[in-house]
């Protein structure tokens, strides 16, 4: 197949890359460089079964294509804030290119929205029939919204033109290549720990997160592209295993043999307290669960943030 990655510089859309070059697609990747990062393409660059492109998803590509993946979006919160009206053009009028593309070529489409359409949430563990508790105009609504637009969008196209077309809700994930100062936890916490400065905790620390590691999810990903009876459904994709932040941060302290202080940073404003997903229906449908406990992703993790410093 000739699949467009766009996003596919950025950290899941490069190991993304990567596994369809294995599976011997032809690998056509979107990026404005925003964020992505051609560093993370060196091993796709190495197969003549991959092109890069350098554009915006809101410009009109020409590309003849069999599936889109659509992962291009500004994703850790400090970034999203930063580019807040970026975020919301790219998950509308970027999608929204995307998807005329997949309709007009018949193509195949899979949506990559977040775990963040449930907002604050009001069910534990968040299941894919939940319909969010978001603040539609807080500090996170710039990403909560345009991915829940993009969500509806994605279904209008499977309602109106029968769009060939899945989304998939993904969960906080973590591994190589996820950018030191993208602000995201497990990113902070590992560097801090490298350069011996204390961990920031915001707020009591007490919230809670689950974390699957990138190969993981990405195994994840392909199954709910490829597999059959995937079509106008919702996918979470996610590690089940819950930590609190103050866990994970002993954790990261304990593997990498540090003593290192604590300190406490307030709490970002509607920042949720509680997060986990319910993946029965990933397992029954696509057979998925994630196999990397917490401790073996986070070794793979520091070892890759070591040997690139
Ligand atoms: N967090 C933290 N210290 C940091 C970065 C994040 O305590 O240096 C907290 C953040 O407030 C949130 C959780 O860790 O409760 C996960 O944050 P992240 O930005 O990784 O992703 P989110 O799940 O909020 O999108």
């Amino acid at each position: 197949m000739r699949i467009l990655v766009a996003g596919g510089a950025g950290f899941i859309g490069s190991h993304l890359c990567e596994r369809l070059l294995e599976m011997r697609h032809t690998v056509i990747c979107v990026d404005n460089l925003k964020t992505g990062r051609l560093a993370n393409l060196s091993e796709a660059k190495k197969s003549r079964q991959f092109k890069f492109i350098k554009q915006d998803i809101r410009q009109p590509l020409k590309v003849a294509v069999d599936y889109i993946f659509n992962f291009a979006s500004y994703a850790s919160p400090p970034y999203y804030k930063t580019w807040s009206i970026d975020t919301m053009l790219t998950n509308s009028l970027g999608s929204h290119q995307l998807l005329e593309l997949a309709r007009r070529q018949k193509a195949k489409y899979l949506f990559a929205s977040t775990s963040e359409v449930y907002g604050d949430p009001l069910r534990h563990p968040q299941k894919e029939t939940d319909w969010g508790n978001v603040n539609p105009n807080g500090e996170r609504a710039c990403y909560d919204e345009s991915k829940r637009f993009g969500e509806a969008l994605t279904m209008e196209y499977v309602r109106k033109f029968r769009l060939n077309a899945r989304i998939i809700r993904i969960f906080n994930t973590y591994g190589p290549r996820l950018q030191k100062d993208d602000g995201r936890v497990i990113s902070n916490f590992i560097n801090q720990a490298l350069r011996g400065e204390k961990l920031t905790v915001y707020g009591s620390g007490c919230q809670t997160r689950s974390f699957c590691y990138v190969d993981d999810l990405v195994e994840g990903i392909v199954r709910a592209a490829f597999l059959p009876k995937t079509r106008g459904e919702v996918f979470n994709l996610g590690n089940p295993n819950e930590f609190t932040i103050l866990e994970a941060a002993d954790m990261i302290k304990e593997l990498m043999g540090k003593v290192l202080k604590t300190v406490y940073k307030p709490l970002p404003a509607d920042d949720p307290v509680r997060r986990k997903p319910d993946i029965s229906k990933a397992y029954k449908i696509l057979r998925w669960s994630p196999r990397v406990p917490l401790r073996e992703g986070l070794l793979r993790t520091i070892e890759w943030y070591q040997k690139k410093k």
